[in-house]
């Protein structure tokens, strides 16, 4: 049979086998990654998208033979280490994912590997501690001990210790926690008429999201206040927990599990009530979309959730050619560079933050779609916090350019980095004001 350069359909993707007798298996893990490094070392295609790729190609070149069998397999755990399970190499640059024969999913071998690691006990405190979002969150949002963990987090003397002992970057910006949470404070506002539209439901239960909860209610309170001003009903999903990405990313599935058992039968059942349900963090949208769903393909509830979760700015354009959006904005946002974060190109859904800016008068988006290298937790690390902000240096590059007034990521968490980066480099965006683009959204609507 001859095989084709490169697949014309479109990609499929495989269900994660985690619950597959051999899925644990070592050796049989070995053998698949080196069938497809030796397929990427003949490809190299994906050189440029993060360290990964090149950690996998300077093994090959400099080993004995100038193949992958001059490769120690036990070094194939450092190609492994260096993917922060983006997608991108998957979603952008492959052209053998399947359907095509080869079968290559490069990002879910590399989470099957971490998986493997994860089991043999091959993960270190620091990691199984930044995993713990909702547990961390909780305790460094309680009164007192917020402005002591705030007050560490900014202490050059403190961040020392903290990197020699935690391994966490002393110079990695992170984020500041608050007492008063989103779950506690939010206001939602169910009063009005639900008006569905052909394209999206016309009411919104929202899943606030670790980040939203504990480090910037800010962002869920102004995408409470633009439904408001939309008039779409909307109520906070009344029990959550976090939505396992961070642990995904670990490897570390049973966890995941649990809080998919957590979570699911609630939003399961406003899916079926007719929610629309959103999240303001685009890894946790992607968790409910792509992620259960391949992991427990065969799940009716996590499918409802599925089909009823929407990225806010999705489920805004969608209202929009439902002609319900209202588009009476009144603060022009001047010059704004836009990022758009991976995990919200995998959505595959088009720029509808984009979209969005487009409608406000005045508004100039400079859009940059490129990895910025942060992840959750990856690029806080001592070790990766280099190569982070290496393949964050175009995205910081372009963002600055325009000299903007805001720079905005649908990732909070990218956002800041790329924030760090213009200001570390000294760029000419170093006055820029780092706002969600669900704040600048109410800020253009005078709210
Ligand atoms: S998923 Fe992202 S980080 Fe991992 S190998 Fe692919 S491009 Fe690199
Ligand atoms: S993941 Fe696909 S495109 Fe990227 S280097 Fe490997 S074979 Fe080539």
């Amino acid at each position: 049979m001859t095989v084709r350069e490169g697949s014309l359909e479109a990609p499929t993707r495989h269900p994660i086998a985690w619950q597959a007798a051999d899925f644990y298996d070592e050796d049989k893990v070995h053998a698949e990654m080196h069938r497809v490094f030796d397929i990427c070392h003949g490809c190299r295609r994906c050189v440029n998208l993060c360290t990964a790729f090149p950690t996998l190609f300077d093994l090959i070149d400099e080993g004995k033979t100038g193949e992958l069998d001059g490769v120690d397999r036990h070094d194939f755990g450092k190609v492994v280490d260096k993917c922060y399970l983006c997608d991108m190499c998957y979603m952008s640059k492959c052209p053998y994912v399947p359907p095509h024969p080869w079968n290559i999913d490069f990002p879910h071998l590399m989470l099957r590997a971490k998986a493997v690691k994860f089991k043999n006990g091959g993960t270190t405190f620091r990691d199984r501690l930044l995993t713990s979002t909702d547990a961390v969150g909780k305790l460094a949002s309680i009164p007192v001990v917020v402005q002591m963990v705030n007050a560490v987090n900014k202490a050059p003397v403190a961040r020392k210790l903290m990197q020699s002992v935690l391994g966490v970057h002393k110079d990695r910006v992170l984020p500041e926690y608050t007492s008063a949470r989103f779950r506690g404070s939010a206001q939602p506002d169910a009063s009005f008429p639900v008006k569905d539209g052909k394209n999206a439901p016309g009411k919104v239960a929202i899943f606030s999201t670790c980040y939203v909860n504990y480090n910037e209610p800010g962002i869920g309170h102004d995408l409470l206040k633009i439904l408001k001003h939309n008039e779409i009903p909307a109520i906070v999903v009344g029990k959550e927990a976090c939505c396992g990405m961070p642990k995904l990313e670990l490897g570390d599935l049973e966890t995941v599990a649990k809080l998919k058992q957590a979570n699911i039968p609630v939003l399961a059942k406003l899916a079926r009530e007719g929610y629309a349900i959103l999240t303001a963090v685009p890894s946790c949208t992607l968790m409910f979309k792509q992620e259960l769903p391949l992991m427990f393909p065969d799940d009716a509830d996590v499918k409802a959730v599925q089909e009823a979760m929407f990225d806010p700015f999705e489920y805004l354009i969608m209202r929009n050619r439902d002609e319900l959006l209202r588009t009476d904005f009144k603060t022009p946002l001047g010059k704004v560079s836009y990022h758009i974060p991976c995990h919200l190109r995998v959505q595959n859904m088009g720029q509808k933050t984009r979209e969005v800016f487009e409608l406000v008068p005045q508004t100039e988006v400079n859009t940059v779609e490129r990895c910025a290298g942060h992840d959750g937790t990856w690029g806080v690390k001592a070790e990766f916090f280099a190569d982070s902000m290496k393949i964050g240096r175009p995205v910081f590059r372009q963002m600055a350019s325009t000299a903007p007034d805001y720079v905005s990521s649908d990732c909070a968490i990218a956002g800041r980095h790329i924030r760090q980066g213009i200001s570390d480099g000294d760029l000419a965006g170093g006055t820029a004001e780092k706002q969600h683009p669900l704040t600048l959204i109410r800020i253009a609507y005078g709210l």
